[in-house]
């Protein structure tokens, strides 16, 4: 795949390139519907078909039949350990040492409070400008519960790995900027905060299922992340937690639910912490939504995360490459960095019409976001997204343009889900 470096590129030319892609037959593993180009697997990854199967298997037999046996008959209770060490493979983590559970935000809460729990005698949580609202919120409603003496420390995004000193518990950042498709350094930053004595928090939610990373190597800290992007694991999915062996034993988070109890049907009233990554579990798993996200994760792991990294690079240089030749005469700008190796798996395009073109995008089957102010987003789940689409996403954005279709009235409102 050289999508970035022929010169005069045709439809002829991406359907060259799908051809040529090791791993196209992978599309088929997904229900998608016809004549739809689907650029926002990044905000909801599309139905691996074999979740329909798996989620009817538990109405029709583990529910429907075995009821509450189902707990042990069927390992609900095991499923989150079973599905956390499969996550773990594609994030360069050991097995349990991942858990699947509740939700990002709410696991935001419990990491960022076991790190400062680990640092009692620092006040500053370091986070940067480009993370995302809510795990800023989820940092604010901490900090303000802690005590006054707390903090919050927000830096440019550039400035995260300098702005660690001697008071800083621990930086807090989100990998791959959620507007803009940018890539922070983990490596470079995790490292940073250890030389301060800090520690060192990730969010995942657009890494996993589409960059590699390896945070034992790295010797990241604890990182948490979604199931219902790149890991196409369905709408409201629960999300993951990371936390490495070597914090196992010291580790304390705050949500001191029954099922984080060292054995929770001993229903004594005293809470002792179960060994192991199991203590980040608070409530009893969510099983239709766990199950729903396991033939997704399964699938992810068989098209390895290196062909998938491979193929999301060449799909965002060549939709780069179009945009530049055929979009800038419009008004369009290009937020993401150009560098492969600081960019994710999506393309921010500026414009300041960004919502109504978005709109009138849609009406023509292709399906990206908007992020405010001005953000036209498209994210390009590998295994399922062509170069062929790519060029009818391009083609399509250009009549948009030319027959200002965007100006039409009922493109104009904004609506409250963007
Ligand atoms: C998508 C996303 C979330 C989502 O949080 P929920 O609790 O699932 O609503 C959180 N953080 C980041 C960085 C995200 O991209």
């Amino acid at each position: 795949m050289t999508a970035q470096t022929s010169s005069a590129t045709t439809r002829a030319t991406c359907e060259a390139f799908d051809r040529a892609d090791p791993i196209r037959a992978y599309r088929d593993r997904f229900r998608l519907p016809e004549g739809v180009i689907y650029l926002d697997g990044n905000s909801l990854g599309a139905l691996p078909k074999a979740t329909a199967d798996r989620v009817k298997k538990v109405l029709d037999v583990e529910w429907g039949e075995h009821l509450v046996d189902g707990w042990l008959k069927d390992n609900w209770m095991g499923l989150s350990e079973v599905l956390g060490d499969k996550i773990a493979k594609l994030i360069g983590a050991d097995a349990g040492e991942v858990i699947v559970v509740d939700t990002t935000s709410i696991n935001v809460h419990k990491v960022i409070a076991a790190a400062m729990l680990m640092r009692p005698d620092r006040r500053t949580l370091l986070t940067d400008k480009g993370n995302f609202p809510t795990d800023v919120y989820m940092a604010q409603g901490l900090v303000e519960f802690l005590g006054r003496q707390h903090r919050i420390k927000m830096v440019e995004e550039d400035e995260v790995a300098e702005s660690i000193d001697e008071d800083t518990a621990a930086v807090f950042c989100t990998q791959i900027n959620y507007k803009t498709g940018r890539l922070h350094d983990m490596a470079k930053i995790t490292k940073a905060a250890h030389a301060k004595g800090a520690l060192a928090i990730w969010d995942l939610a657009h890494t996993a299922g589409c960059v590699p990373i390896e945070l034992n190597k790295i010797e990241a800290d604890f990182a948490v992340g979604c199931g219902y992007k790149y890991l196409n694991g369905g709408p409201g999915a629960p999300a993951f937690v990371f936390a490495p062996k070597r914090h196992h034993d010291k580790v304390r988070q705050p949500l001191t639910g029954w099922l984080g109890h060292t054995n929770p049907f001993e229903f004594g009233l005293d809470y002792k912490p179960a060994q192991g990554i199991r203590q980040f579990r608070a409530s009893s798993p969510p099983i239709l939504g766990i199950v729903a996200m396991e033939a997704g994760i399964d699938d992810m792991i068989e098209f390895g995360i290196g062909n998938v990294r491979a193929k999301s690079l060449a799909l965002t240089s060549l939709f780069m490459k179009l945009v530049e030749e055929r979009l800038l005469k419009h008004g369009f700008g290009i937020a993401t960095p150009k560098e492969t190796e600081r960019r994710g798996s999506q393309v921010a395009l500026t414009h300041k019409d960004g919502w109504a073109i978005m709109q009138a995008l849609k009406a023509r089957k292709v399906i990206g976001d908007f992020r405010e102010p001005n953000i036209v987003r498209f994210g390009f789940a590998a295994p399922y997204v062509r170069f062929a689409d790519v060029w009818d996403a391009v083609e399509n954005l250009v009549q948009v343009m030319e027959k200002e279709e965007w100006k039409k009235p009922e493109f104009q409102n904004k609506k409250w889900v963007t």
